[in-house]
């Protein structure tokens, strides 16, 4: 039997991002949902509760929280854990592979935002200076921050090992039909220099050092977010900018992402 969910799609591709309290109150549901979902009846409300919570544990971007509350988790996850797609967790996402948390997402997003080149585009707004441009995901996966992110970036370039993850963000993404997300097959170490140079590289997958490649496609004032394994074992958020006179990295938090890997499969 399938089950058919509600249909109220997230923002429009290139409309800019809203505060939250206005985005859950664009997207109820205009018409009653056929079937029941996983989620009840009206996923808005139940995402707006999450929205709340990340803003009081601290996520205080608008337009992180905008994108949290615009963006349907629930698409992203088997259905038999719908259900579970508004709380704070990762969920499998088949092939070994999960769904980041929200807040693990907001937080990535928030330290791509406050890099300088981010808050000087920021500043610049009211000059109709565009933002900066392009935005490397490395590790699709579902596809779900690359959602998030479309929300709060003008392009973004996803990149995907796996052709059974690849195909499945393809399919979930196709709903939303975002304009300014373009998912790619390839290995991410090698980042993916036609896009190049990026604002900032987010990385959903940590491996033991960041590849040369996601330096080098770097725009000068750019951020390289990533998880990467320390010489304990452990793995901790890093923040790399590059700078005219270089880059600065600094380690934060302890963070658990699945294994950065190199080759497609
Ligand atoms: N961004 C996802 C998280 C996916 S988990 C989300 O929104 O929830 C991380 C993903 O990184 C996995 O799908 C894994 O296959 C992928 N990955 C690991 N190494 C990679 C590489 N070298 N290139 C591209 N993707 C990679």
């Amino acid at each position: 039997m399938t089950t058919r969910r509600p249909s109220f799609p997230a923002k429009l591709p290139g409309s800019s991002p809203v505060p939250a309290k206005k985005v859950t109150a664009t997207l109820q549901p205009r018409t009653p949902p056929v079937a029941p979902s996983g989620v009840g009846l009206d996923s808005g409300a139940v995402r707006a509760r999450m929205v709340q919570k990340l803003a009081a544990q601290g996520v205080s971007h608008h337009k992180v929280l905008a994108a949290l509350g615009a963006v349907e988790r629930h698409r992203f996850v088997d259905s038999a854990l719908a259900g579970q797609a508004y709380e704070d967790t990762s969920l499998p996402i088949g092939l070994g592979q999960t769904i980041s948390k929200p807040s693990v997402v907001a937080r990535m997003i928030e330290l791509m935002l406050d890099a300088p080149l981010w808050s000087q585009a920021d500043a610049n707004a009211h000059s109709n200076a565009k933002a900066p441009q392009r935005v490397l995901e490395i590790g699709t996966g579902c596809g779900y921050q690359a959602a998030v992110l479309s929300q709060v970036v003008r392009e973004v370039y996803s990149i995907e090992r796996l052709r059974g993850l690849h195909d499945k963000a393809r399919e979930n993404l196709r709903h939303f039909r975002l304009a300014n997300v373009h998912l790619l097959m390839g290995d991410g170490m090698l980042g993916y220099a036609k896009g190049a140079p990026y604002a900032a590289i987010i990385a959903a997958a940590g491996g033991e050092a960041v590849p040369q490649a996601w330096i080098d496609q770097l725009a000068v004032g750019g951020r390289i977010v990533a998880p990467m394994q320390s010489a304990t074992g452990q793995q901790a958020l890093v923040v790399i900018d590059k700078t005219t006179h270089g880059l600065q990295q600094s380690v934060l938090e302890t963070v658990h992402f699945v294994p950065l890997k190199s080759g497609i499969a």
